[in-house]
């Protein structure tokens, strides 16, 4: 049996984690934790019967508690929670599927006490991997990559000798504006921005894939889960999402991951790794799929991805600027109160002023954090 926490119970991967264990009953869940979706929660805690659950805050956890009069389980509210969760004791996975830099903390926390990690929170790999990859060699624990291009890596590497790597290909598939022109995304929607053209994901993804920003963050956290240079990692635009990432060797080869683009086997992948588990689902039928695609990103248009290489080149706390300037005008986007292009526009002013420190503590990149939402709100005070 092997026993995991999942923060981040509640959402996109936290749902589909939770159907992984539904098909496999040697998987059981001790920790959830979610933010503010109680009805959710109290479900998952009547099915998986964890012992510890967390909710951001306490009059939640109240009511929680109340639904959850009948059964024995203990609800610590917010960080507090997060990291009681992250902690404990008969946990040997901790799947990180909360969204921002809050899952940097408890993620620290697991590692200490030598929990592995699937990990689909990219942004405490973005904003700390210069902590927490040397923390886990020197714990000795694995933090296996969740998000589908890294498991794709992660896949394409078994067997390798990874000092015989020269380059990590990330294939992104251009979101719902691939081709374009700067003029013509002045106006698109916010509905238009939601319809990711091949895969189902929470809101917030679901817009850094339209701004190609995810795929900078992907980059980032590709740098530090595989150890290589900034200029050994390529994205390559690949519309279909078939292939999900690849990794060249020196001597010219190169080994892909191929599959549909469904989260649950990458999710699935690092709950079992080394073992494949059977997993019911689509497959790809080459013959009905005739051909697929590539190009070069347009990062003149998708100024995102060139910002988010510049904050990777720049390193320190910048990665943390962007991403936090980011967090704040998806939002900001998502309420409807700026444009879509003004979300670079925000990130790009954000990284300016900042003044950057060299390899930052945690205290440091929450305060770097919070001085980035707080340049931010006083711009759009009534936004996000
Ligand atoms: P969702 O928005 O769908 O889910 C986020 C989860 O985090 C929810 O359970 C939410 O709870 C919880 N949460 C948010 N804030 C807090 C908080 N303060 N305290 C406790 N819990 C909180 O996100 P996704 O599942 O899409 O993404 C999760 C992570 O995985 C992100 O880092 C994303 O970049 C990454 N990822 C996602 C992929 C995908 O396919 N979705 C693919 C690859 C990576 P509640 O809903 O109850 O408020």
């Amino acid at each position: 049996m092997k026993k995991i926490a999942i923060l981040g119970s509640t959402g996109s991967i936290g749902t589909q984690t939770l159907e992984i264990v539904r098909d496999n009953p040697d998987l059981q869940v001790v920790g959830l934790a979610a933010g503010t979706n109680i009805e959710l929660l109290e479900k998952q805690v009547r099915e998986f019967q964890p012992r510890l659950v967390s909710l951001q805050n306490e009059a939640d956890c109240r009511a929680l508690k109340t639904k959850l009069a009948d059964m024995d389980v203990q609800i610590i509210p917010g960080m507090e929670g997060l990291l009681a969760i992250a902690e404990m004791e008969e946990a040997q996975t901790l799947v990180t599927a909360i969204v921002g830099m809050i899952g940097i903390r408890p993620t620290i926390a697991a590692i200490k006490k030598g929990k592995d990690i699937a990990l689909a929170n990219k942004e405490t790999l973005v904003t700390a991997g210069h902590i927490i990859m040397p923390l886990a060699d020197e714990m000795g624990v694995s933090i296996l990559p969740v998000d589908s291009e890294h498991s794709a890596i992660f896949q394409s590497m078994q067997g390798a000798q990874t000092d015989r790597v020269s380059k990590l290909l990330i294939t992104a598939s251009g979101g719902p504006f691939r081709g374009r022109t700067r003029q013509e995304l002045e106006q698109v929607r916010l509905e238009d921005a939601l319809k990711h053209p091949n895969w189902s994901m929470g809101h917030k993804i679901t817009i850094d894939s339209a701004t190609l920003v995810n795929k900078g963050l992907e980059v980032m956290e590709a740098k530090w889960l595989f150890g290589v240079d900034l200029d050994q990692i390529q994205v390559v635009v690949h519309p279909q999402s078939i292939i999900h990432s690849m990794v060249e060797y020196v001597d010219g080869g190169i080994i892909a991951q191929l599959g549909t683009p469904d989260m649950k086997l990458p999710i699935q992948y690092a709950l079992f790794y080394p073992d494949r588990r059977p997993m019911a689902g689509k497959r790809v039928d080459f013959y009905e799929l005739g051909s697929i695609t590539f190009e070069k990103p347009d990062l003149e248009t998708f100024v995102g991805l060139k910002l988010a290489m510049r904050a990777a080149s720049e390193g320190g706390s910048v990665p943390t600027v962007f991403n936090a300037a980011n967090e704040r005008a998806v939002s900001l986007f998502l309420n409807r109160k700026i444009r879509f292009l003004q979300i670079p526009e925000i990130i790009e002013m954000c990284m300016d002023v900042h003044r950057r420190i060299e390899s930052p503590n945690v205290e440091e990149i929450l305060r770097t954090e919070q001085e980035t939402y707080e340049l931010i709100h006083a711009k759009y005070p009534d936004g996000a």
